[in-house]
């Protein structure tokens, strides 16, 4: 028989990155939301000018022209500003939006006396940086906001109501201000609510990326079982907290090599799903199963009794055993051989699997197709430390099955 040994690698490996389609599915619906955005701001825009044009058609052809060309002007800036926010410069481009917006609200005040009518824009305008800017810049925001009303409290002194100096003062005064009231009222708070649909759809792309990037680092891609990753950092937890009450099992397939030599690695990658399918509804929703390497698996069983280790895990040897994979005209039939060990308080993960790859040596020494626990018949003895070079006896704490 050849002597069993396997190289272990205990320590923690790179996160798994996302494959380019991955990234680009997700670009994909990042430019839609977009799309969304840009669809929903012109249609606003397209309101906004068709209720200029009603509005303002009674006045002369000059003064006509001239609320047209500043119309056009603003809605070319805030256009820039949208597509700085679509392109991922969202501060930039709110803060964009919102200077052009003041800016407006300045020329409107410097055209007419009608004060009222530029109060109704002043509000949305100095509110919508608390909203459009994210709360990691305070310092803009309150700035923004200072700088509209700011921006206003100068024009309604520089441009007192009632001197007759405005060149559309009069009876425009009144069109001016409903004009301004439901167009420019209705643009800002669509800028508000339309970049706060950007931003949450941005952090929800995020969100998910950020979990399928997890998912992708903590699962093994043949079988959906854990991979190392968190079966380290749960026994790390477990040891810094200085809990003991668990049991390690690492599950290893008996020459499954052959399968691969003489099928293939398809059929060997098929006989390795078929364990994994096995092993995840042999055990308990808290018990963590993780593909451990090539055809080895490890089970971690927080809170077991020493007493059910021995048959759960012959148990799963036995139903390992049933397994039938049909593949390349051919039924495959696997045995595994498990060793176990119970952790112990103050063990390192390190010190633990090795007490467990201890057992698993053990088993494959003596034929295979069996199951070997380190401290489980003796309770006191698994509070201590096995050391893969100590020999095992029975008495020393070994258990075997069958
Ligand atoms: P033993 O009874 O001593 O465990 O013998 P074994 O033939 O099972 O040999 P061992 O466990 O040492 O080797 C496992 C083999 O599994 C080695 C490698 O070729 C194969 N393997 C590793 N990863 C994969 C995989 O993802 N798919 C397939 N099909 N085979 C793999
Ligand atoms: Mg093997």
């Amino acid at each position: 028989m050849k002597r069993w040994r396997k190289r272990r690698h205990v320590s923690g490996s790179e996160a798994a990155p996302l494959t380019p389609d991955q990234v680009q599915t997700l670009r994909d619906r990042q430019d839609q939301t977009g799309q969304r955005t840009v669809r929903m701001f012109l249609l606003v825009f397209f309101i906004g000018a068709l209720s200029h044009v009603a509005l303002f058609s009674s006045l002369d052809a000059a003064h006509y022209r001239g609320i047209v060309l500043v119309s056009v002007v603003d809605a070319v800036l805030v256009a820039v500003a949208f597509l700085l926010i679509l392109e991922g410069y969202e501060t930039r481009g709110a803060v964009m939006a919102l200077v052009v917006a003041t800016l407006h609200m300045l020329w409107v005040v410097m055209q007419v006396s009608a004060s009222a009518s530029v109060e109704s824009i002043l509000f949305p305008i100095a509110v919508a940086p608390f909203l459009m800017i994210r709360r990691e810049f305070p310092a803009l925001r309150v700035a923004l906001s200072s700088f509209t009303i700011g921006i206003y409290l100068v024009c309604e002194i520089a441009f007192p109501a009632g001197t007759g100096e405005h060149p559309l003062d009069g009876e425009l005064a009144d069109a001016f201000a409903s004009g301004n009231r439901i167009s420019a009222g209705i643009a800002v708070l669509a800028i508000v609510a339309l970049v706060q649909v950007k931003m949450s759809a941005t952090r929800r792309i995020l969100e998910g990326s950020a979990r399928y990037g997890e998912l992708r680092a903590t699962t093994d891609e043949l079988t959906g079982v854990f991979n190392r990753r968190p079966i380290i950092a749960q026994l790390s937890q477990w040891a810094a907290r200085g809990r003991g009450n668990y049991a390690i099992a690492l599950i290893d397939l008996d020459y499954f090599k052959t399968i691969n030599d003489e099928y293939g690695h398809d059929c060997g990658d098929t006989v390795i799903q078929a364990v994994a399918l096995t092993l995840r509804s042999h055990f308990r929703e808290a018990d963590m199963v993780s593909r451990w390497g090539g055809d080895e698996f490890l089970v971690l069983m927080p809170g077991v009794r020493h007493a059910d280790l021995l048959p759960v895990l012959d148990r799963l040897r036995q139903a390992i055993n049933l397994i039938e994979k049909r593949c390349k005209g051919h039924v495959h039939r696997v045995t595994v051989s498990i060793g176990a060990s119970m952790g112990a308080m103050g063990q390192t993960p390190d010190e633990c699997i090795a007490a467990a790859d201890h057992a698993l040596y053990r088993a494959k020494e003596e034929g295979r197709n069996r199951v070997v626990a380190v401290g489980v018949s003796e309770p006191t003895h698994a509070l201590g430390r096995p050391s893969p070079d100590e020999p095992v006896t029975p008495a020393s704490g070994l258990a075997r099955h069958p």
